[in-house]
């Protein structure tokens, strides 16, 4: 029997926790449940966001309405409209095996009428938020004269949001014996006198601390620039060496993608999302809670129910496109009592989001930087430091020692130190310290080395177009002005190479120049620009040196960096291979896709002068450091 089937819920609603994939009950729903579906009680129960209070009154609600019925049999008073969408939405899926129950929602900023009409279609569950019920009583569009039940949802959070005379005169228009169910995250005067004043002995239940403020995972967001989002999560992911995290995805395709390029990075990474097979879903999973990944890349759907104790961080890849998704996101980090993070990657255009998701969770995010590449090798080599220190010595070692003591005889600790130190290091410094930072700042800022770009600063460009694409000078400027749609001057000092160009605009016009630019096709073949650092022009380029394959996410980030290419390649092929294609192994049809199209476009690229080196597969960005397996 399974502890949902203990509690005393019905075969309908089993099938449904089944398919929303909760294993166990939660605390709060554990003590509610029992409660609530023998007795007709009124009920108080504290616990905080995040416990899956929800169900605790859902549950224990839906099996105890009748269906055939069509009165509105409960009213479920909650504080916003997106709480109140998210209710109506579970007690949805909760009841999605009753045939005939209806739930409607009822909130301010939509249609009066259209949820009047809903609601004489028959609903036996209304959630409302207190201003529009009030309003919808008033003018006379529902009956609650009947009810049977009344929550109120996040209670205090209704309270401070000023609704104390609504409630009141909602509850008056209900009869006095219904049951009515309060839930509060906390338990501040005015709660404890609505308690008074409308239940009589009520059960008490309280999980965890009473008053405990709010959770115990922390919101934090990173701005970046769209095209950086993937950088931003390895940087993230390097600046935490031990972290242990869901990376949420918007679609199956990206999921797949993401943990592909981070698999071919080098990190412990799997992807978890409805096209794989069950088989290979518990493989993850169970990969996932060994922590032989670190990096759990993941669709919402195939994310609910995860219960793995000990995430440290959830990773907003993408936000969610309901904003609603964030709680279950968030909620796979910070259970049973442990501290969490949940990190928003997030572009100027998605911002205002943020303060709407403070809202549904009522707690503020704090806005951070991506950390830099100092930063991070900074984090890395204390990290090392300290795996040092804590590494247990096999005593298998003693033997080879006389012939290490020999090769290293004559070093002193000092030298000692520092050599063993960049063995792993040097490869993350020589990373970094070509890497820019990741600031949400336009690119044509960063151009000047932080400050905002002024009136008549010129900003060069280098585009990977030029003669051997039919430009000359005049028109590659043709071209550019009639794409950026800008006038007779505003593109100049064009300057044509074989593979390569570079041309000025004012800086007020760089955005838009990246922007477009950045998102047109040249015969087929995505165009690149970047800002050349150099005002003159060209130097640095003609080693090639530039990072388009970071932007596009695909070929060849990785073939400016010649030289250390081969060290990285010797790191990887230290890198226990087998360990790898397990990892990866889900999928596998598809990367072999990815690379044929990822050797396809490189194959368009058109640097021939930096093919000679004749290095290939070019692997995304193969410059990057590759991590220290968890061991
Ligand atoms: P609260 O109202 O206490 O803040 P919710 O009811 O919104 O919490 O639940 C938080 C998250 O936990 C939701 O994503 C919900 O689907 C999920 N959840 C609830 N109960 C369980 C359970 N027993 N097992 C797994 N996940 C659960
Ligand atoms: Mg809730």
């Amino acid at each position: 029997m399974n502890k949902f089937e203990q509690l005393g819920l019905n075969e309908s609603l089993l099938l449904a926790i089944k398919d929303l994939g909760f294993e166990n009950p939660s605390e709060v729903q554990e003590k509610a449940i029992p409660v609530l579906l023998e007795q007709n009680t009124d009920l108080v129960a504290l616990a905080q966001t995040g416990t899956g209070k929800t169900a605790a009154f859902g549950f224990p609600l839906i099996q105890k309405i009748d269906a055939e019925n069509r009165n509105t049999q409960a009213l479920i008073l909650s504080p916003t409209r997106e709480l109140c969408l998210q209710i109506t939405n579970e007690i949805k899926l909760y009841s999605k095996y009753i045939k005939g129950l209806h739930t409607v929602a009822v909130y301010g900023g939509a249609s009066i009428t259209e949820q009047a009409r809903e609601v004489k279609r028959g609903a036996q569950i209304i959630v409302a938020t207190p201003g529009r019920m009030q309003d919808m009583i008033n003018r006379g569009l529902v009956n609650i004269k009947n009810i049977d039940f009344c929550i109120l949802d996040e209670a205090d959070e209704m309270l401070n949001m000023g609704f104390y005379d609504d409630i009141c005169s909602i509850l008056s228009d209900t009869p006095e014996e219904k049951n009515t169910w309060l839930f509060s995250a906390t338990m501040p005067a005015e709660v404890a006198r609505i308690g008074k004043q409308f239940m009589s002995n009520p059960v008490e239940i309280t999980v965890g601390h009473k008053n405990s403020g709010s959770a115990t995972v922390s919101h934090e967001f990173y701005l970046v620039n769209a095209r950086d989002r993937y950088e931003a999560l390895k940087r993230l992911a390097d600046a935490n060496p031990d972290i242990f995290s869901v990376v949420f995805c918007r679609t199956k395709r990206d999921t797949q993608a993401i943990a592909e390029k981070l698999i071919e990075d080098g990190y412990n990474a799997a992807a978890l999302h409805g096209d794989l097979s069950q088989a290979q879903r518990d493989g993850v999973m169970k990969s996932f809670r060994g922590r032989q990944i670190q990096m759990l890349v993941a669709t919402d759907v195939a994310a609910r129910g995860i219960d793995v104790d000990n995430v440290t961080h959830v990773v907003n890849y993408q936000l969610p496109d309901e904003i609603e998704t964030y709680n279950h996101r968030s909620g796979r980090t910070g259970r049973a009592g442990k501290l969490g993070t949940s990190i928003v990657i997030i572009t100027k255009s998605e911002l205002r989001k943020i303060s709407a998701i403070e809202r549904i969770i009522k707690q503020k995010f704090e806005e951070k930087t991506i950390p830099n590449g100092i930063e991070i090798c900074e984090i890395q080599l204390l990290h090392l430091a300290n795996k040092i220190k804590d590494t247990e010595v096999d005593h298998e070692i003693d033997n080879y020692l006389p012939a290490i003591n020999e090769v290293l005889d004559g070093l002193s600790k000092e030298e000692l130190i520092k050599k063993m130190v960049s063995v792993e290091f040097n490869r993350f410094i020589s990373y970094y310290k070509k890497k820019r930072d990741l600031s949400s700042q336009s690119a044509g800022e960063r151009s000047s080395e932080g400050r905002a770009p002024q009136a008549g600063d010129a900003v060069r460009y280098f585009i990977n177009i030029g003669s051997r694409d039919n430009f000359d000078w005049m028109s590659l400027k043709d071209y550019l002005k009639e794409t950026l749609d800008l006038g007779r001057d505003d593109v100049f000092k064009v300057d044509v190479k074989e593979g390569f160009s570079f041309f000025n605009t004012d800086a007020e016009h760089s955005d838009k120049v990246m922007e477009i630019l950045n998102n047109v096709q040249l015969e087929g073949r995505r165009i690149n620009v970047e800002i050349s650092k150099n005002d003159g022009g060209g130097r640095r380029d003609h080693n090639g040196r530039h990072s388009g394959g970071e932007r596009r996410g695909g070929f060849g980030g990785g073939r400016s960096f010649g030289g250390e290419r081969k060290s990285f390649g010797g790191d990887r092929e230290r890198a226990p291979r087998g360990e790898r294609s397990d990892r990866g192994g889900f999928g596998g049809e598809r990367r072999s896709d990815r690379s044929e199209r990822r050797s396809d476009s490189s194959e368009r690229a058109p640097r021939n002068e930096r093919r000679s080196g004749g290095t290939t597969p070019r692997r995304s960005d193969s410059s990057a450091p590759r991590r220290p397996r968890r061991s």
